[in-house]
């Protein structure tokens, strides 16, 4: 019976689902600064504080998000990385390799719903204007098309999408800001500039949900909020330099900074190794030795040696306008996200033991009623925030 309910995707008792992300927006922003809207969330929904996926960083992690899997097995094991195959750099900054869907393994959420009915939109979620398995969201908006959208258009934009007539509206709406990161990197996350970031997307929260309310069937909405990392603060005298350590004749290719990838020529794995282990303040692992808590280090993606710089802690030079970093360990608090959900299937003022963000693709496809691709998240972690 279960599985005759799951399948009949069109039951007027599915509700719709608007999830959004705030990029990196720290777990304790709203302790630090004033978010009287996320504060209301918590109120009549659910709080919790999410893990993320190992590294802590944008591309990855939206992608894990969407898929459920972590980023070792999605193959997006970090805002760039070194394609063995074809011998070049992936880098979310450049299209070319950005928009090529061969980069992008596993199934995003919306696929998952397209192929079983469920109509969805997205604005700018990463993945989402490419063609993974030749196919978009029902709804989306290419990153580079201009006009590049405002936050208030973005809104604007979703709204339209649920006011489509019932058979063409869209049951699940991803929806992106690049707010508080840019701020959080630019200030550092424990500053008054980006406390002001932070309170006005807090405000942008508070407009959506007003506008989601007023439509005739807000009552079926669910809303969620949350983040694809945090952010720590970074300083130039916090810095180490691999080139001080590593002699770039022994290497095939050094990529990413946090963590940094080494594809060592194989008879110098072991100096280059040794080398690292002198250094303070990293960690380096040969990929088959990374902790497994970690996930990290079955992608051909990761080179054979891992370099992790502890938390604050750089590998290149600091850029003067640069306070704040990601990328580091999930379990380090200050990579923790916030996440805030209501609506029909949330408890009510609910604080949550946590969870981590694979844990969100088996959770969407609950509350869309689909069939779930078998991923690295589990339903029963995280159904405790349900009613
Ligand atoms: P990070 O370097 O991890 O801080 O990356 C954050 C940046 O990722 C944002 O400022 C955006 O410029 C970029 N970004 C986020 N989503 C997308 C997307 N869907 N497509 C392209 N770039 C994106
Ligand atoms: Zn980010
Ligand atoms: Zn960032």
């Amino acid at each position: 019976a279960l599985l005759l309910l799951s399948l009949n995707a069109a039951t007027p008792e599915t509700h719709y689902t608007v999830i959004v992300s705030l990029d990196g927006f720290r777990w304790d922003y709203p302790d630090m600064y004033k978010t009287p809207n996320l504060d209301r969330m918590a109120a009549d929904g659910v709080k919790a504080v999410m893990l993320p996926s190992y590294p802590a960083s944008t591309f990855p992690n939206h992608y894990t998000l969407a898929t459920g899997l972590v980023p070792d097995h999605h193959g997006i094991i970090n805002n760039t990385f070194w394609d063995v195959k074809n011998r070049r750099q992936y880098s979310m900054g450049d299209s070319a390799t950005r928009n090529n869907p061969e980069y992008y393994l596993g199934e995003p959420i919306w696929i998952t719903a397209q192929k079983q009915g469920v109509k969805t939109g997205n604005m700018y979620w990463v993945g989402s204007d490419i063609a993974i398995k030749k196919s978009h969201p029902t709804y989306y908006r290419p990153w580079n098309a201009k006009p590049f959208l405002t936050f208030e258009q973005r809104i604007d934009t979703v709204l339209t999408w649920l006011q489509k007539p019932e058979p063409e509206r869209p049951r699940l709406i991803m929806l992106y800001f690049e707010e508080p990161d840019g701020s959080g990197h630019h200030n550092g996350p424990c500053s008054l500039p980006t406390g002001a970031v932070v309170q006005h997307m807090d405000s942008l929260v508070g407009v959506l949900r007003k506008k989601i309310e007023a439509l005739p069937f807000g009552k079926d909405i669910n809303l969620i909020v949350t983040s694809d990392h945090g952010m720590t603060d970074i300083s130039p005298e916090r810095v180490v330099n691999i080139n001080d350590y590593v002699k770039p004749e022994w290497c095939e290719v050094i990529d990413g900074r946090t963590p940094t990838s080494i594809f060592s020529k194989p008879e110098y794995r072991d100096s280059i190794c040794n080398a690292l282990k002198k250094a303070a303040h990293i960690r380096v692992w040969k990929k088959e030795e990374i902790p497994a808590e970690l996930h990290y280090g079955s992608s051909d993606r990761i080179g054979d040696i891992v370099v992790a710089p502890e938390l604050g802690w750089q590998f290149t030079d600091v850029a003067r306008d640069t306070k704040g970093a990601h990328g580091y360990f999930p379990q380090s608090p200050d990579m923790q996200v916030m996440f805030r959900a209501i609506g029909p299937d949330f408890k009510r003022g609910y604080i949550s033991g946590g969870f981590v963000n694979v844990d969100i693709y088996p959770l969407l496809s609950h509350l869309l009623q689909i069939v779930p691709e078998k991923t690295d998240g589990q339903f029963e972690r995280i159904k405790e925030i349900l009613r």
